[in-house]
């Protein structure tokens, strides 16, 4: 099952706001800060992918540049010659 929040990672059970580290649900017990730890290692995880995208996003504009600006010189040169 998968969770995005504080989740019992045995049946995905939500345990936040619990009075005891352990889950109603299959009776598992947790440590509440290995699975904030394992949400932030997540979030990092989610942080890359954005990262990642908007680097593709920005190498591709950068490519149209760099092709205006050799059509650009290109011109430039065609009409010195
Ligand atoms: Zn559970």
């Amino acid at each position: 099952m998968k969770c995005d929040s504080l989740c019992c990672p045995r049946c995905g059970y939500d345990l936040r706001g619990l009075p005891e580290p352990r889950c109603p649900e299959c009776g598992e017990p947790f440590d509440p800060a290995e699975l904030e730890r394992h949400r932030h290692s997540q979030d990092k995880a989610g942080w890359l992918v954005r990262g990642v995208t908007t680097a593709t996003r920005y190498s591709t504009l950068l490519l149209l540049l760099s092709m205006i600006l050799i059509a650009f010189v290109a011109l430039l040169v065609s009409c010195f010659l």
